[in-house]
C-alpha cells in the first residue's frame, strides 16, 4: 500500500515516536520523566473505554458534536465542477476545532490527578479553549502568549480572563508563538508535581504528535459515517482539503483515510505575500528545511545558520513556524500533497463563501477554500472534495476590514 516498506500510514509513529525520520523526542534530561509518564498514561487511557465515553459525552452535550457535513450547493454551482462539502468544525463551542483536542487532554490531566493547566498561544483560540474546558472542571489556567500577540489578540486575551485563565505575556525571543511554545515548556519543568501541559496543535515531543491526532481524529471519522449516510454505503471521498499552521485540524481529517489510496489529501499552507525570498510566508514544507524544535524533528522556516524565522500571513493561526512532524512524513512519502495559497487569494474565498453559503468563514479555513476554488472546477461533478470548515470568521472580521478598506465606523 505504502511505499519504502511502510504498509500502513495509519500505524504511524513508531515506539520513539518517529515517523520516519520526522517526530521523535528531542527534550532534556529534565522533561524526559515527564514525558514517558504522559506516554504511559496516555498509552493507558487510549484504550479504556470509560475515558472515550467520557469524551463522547462531553463532545456530545458540551461542544456539539457530531458537526454537520453539508453540501455547500451554491458554491459547487458557481464553481462548476466536483461536487463540495464542508465538514462544519467551525460550529463547536469556542469556535474552531482546538476544543476535540482540548477536552482530551484535560480529561487526561484529571485521571493523572493534576490541577493545574498550562497553554502556549499564538492567535488566542487554543488559550480559549483551555480556559473554557478549565473553567468547567475548576482548573487552574495558565497560558502563555507572546508579548507582540498580546497587543494583537485583545479580544482573546480578555475572554480567557473572564473565564478566569491567567495571562502570561512572553517577552522573550520576538514575543510569539515559538517563544510561548518555550516558555511553557520551561514552566512544565519547574512545577512537574501539579502541572500538565496542553499542547493545542500535533507539533511538540512524542506523544504530544500523535495524542493531538488522536483527539481531533473525531473529524475525519465523523466524515466517513457521513459521507455514507449522504452518498450511499461504502462512498469514500476523492478529495480532502485542510489549512495548516501545526496541522492538528488536518491530521484530525485526514488520519481515519490514509490507508485508502483512492482519497486524495491536500494540505494547504499560508503563502502570506508569496512562497518568495523574503520568507513573507508560513510554508513550512515548501518553503522551509527539516530541523528540530519544541521536541521534534519536521521542516522548519528557519535561516542558513538555523535560527528559526517568523512566519508571515494574514491569519494569526496559521503563523507556527513548523509544521507537525506526521505531515513532513506524508509529505516526503507523497502520501499526502501540500500547496500554498496566498493572503489575496485567502480574502477572495472568505468573500466567496459569504456570499455563496451564508458561512463566514475563519481567515485559516478561507485559505483551504481558495485551492478547493482552484482544483473544484477542473474536476468531474461526480468527484467528491470534503473541505474542513475548521473556525468561524467572526474573529477575524476586523482583519478583513482593514484589507478590503471597509470602515467599521459606519
Ligand atoms: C489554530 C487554528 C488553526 C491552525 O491550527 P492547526 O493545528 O493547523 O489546525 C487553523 N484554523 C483555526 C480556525 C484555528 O483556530
Amino acid at each position: 500500500m505504502a511505499e519504502d516498506g511502510i504498509n500502513s500510514f495509519m500505524n504511524g509513529p513508531d515506539e520513539q515516536g518517529r515517523f520516519g525520520i520526522f517526530g521523535g523526542r528531542f527534550v532534556s534530561e529534565t522533561l524526559m520523566p515527564l514525558i514517558l509518564d504522559l506516554q504511559a498514561r496516555y498509552d493507558h487511557a487510549k484504550t479504556d473505554p470509560d475515558f472515550w465515553a467520557e469524551m463522547h459525552d462531553l463532545w456530545t452535550h458540551y461542544v456539539g458534536r457530531p458537526s454537520p457535513l453539508y453540501h455547500a450547493e451554491r458554491l459547487t454551482a458557481h464553481l462548476g465542477g466536483a461536487k463540495i462539502y464542508l465538514k462544519r468544525d467551525e460550529l463547536n463551542h469556542t469556535g474552531a476545532h482546538k476544543i476535540n483536542n482540548v477536552l482530551g487532554q484535560i480529561i487526561l490531566a484529571r485521571r493523572m490527578g493534576k490541577t493545574r493547566i498550562i497553554a502556549e498561544t499564538g492567535a488566542g483560540q487554543h488559550g480559549v479553549a483551555t480556559a473554557t474546558v478549565c473553567a468547567k472542571f475548576g482548573l487552574k489556567c495558565v497560558v502563555y502568549m507572546g508579548a507582540h500577540d498580546v497587543e494583537r489578540q485583545a479580544p482573546n486575551v480578555f475572554r480567557m480572563r473572564l473565564l478566569g485563565a491567567e495571562v502570561v505575556p512572553v517577552t522573550s525571543g520576538r514575543g510569539t508563538l515559538k517563544d510561548a511554545m518555550n516558555d511553557a515548556l520551561r514552566d512544565w519543568v519547574t512545577n512537574v508535581a501539579d502541572t500538565f501541559y496542553c499542547i493545542g496543535t500535533v507539533a511538540g515531543p512524542h506523544p504530544y504528535p500523535a495524542m493531538v491526532r488522536d483527539f481531533q481524529s473525531i473529524i475525519g471519522k465523523e466524515v466517513r459515517t457521513q459521507l455514507a449516510e449522504q452518498e450511499g454505503e461504502g462512498r469514500l471521498p476523492d478529495t480532502l482539503v485542510a489549512a495548516i499552521g501545526g496541522g492538528s485540524n488536518a491530521m484530525g481529517l485526514f488520519h481515519p483515510f490514509l490507508d485508502d489510496p483512492s482519497v486524495n489529501i491536500i494540505g494547504v499552507e499560508a503563502g502570506g505575500k508569496g512562497v518568495n525570498e523574503q520568507m513573507e510566508h508560513c510554508a513550512s514544507l515548501s518553503g522551509g528545511r527539516p530541523g528540530v524544535l519544541h521536541g521534534n524533528r519536521t521542516y522548519l522556516l528557519q535561516d542558513e545558520d538555523g535560527q528559526i524565522l517568523e512566519g508571515f500571513s494574514i491569519s494569526a493561526g496559521l503563523d507556527y513556524p513548523g509544521i507537525g512532524p506526521e505531515h513532513a512524513w506524508l509529505h516526503d512519502t507523497g502520501r499526502a500533497q501540500y500547496v500554498s495559497i496566498t493572503d489575496v487569494e485567502a480574502l477572495e474565498a472568505f468573500q466567496l463563501c459569504c456570499a455563496l453559503e451564508g458561512i463566514i468563514p475563519a481567515l485559516e479555513p478561507s485559505h483551504a477554500l481558495a485551492h478547493v476554488m482552484k482544483i473544484a472546477p477542473t474536476l468531474p461533478q461526480d468527484h467528491i472534495i470534503v473541505m474542513n470548515m475548521c473556525g468561524r470568521g467572526d474573529k477575524d472580521i476586523f482583519t478583513v476590514a482593514k484589507h478590503l478598506g471597509f470602515d467599521m465606523k459606519i
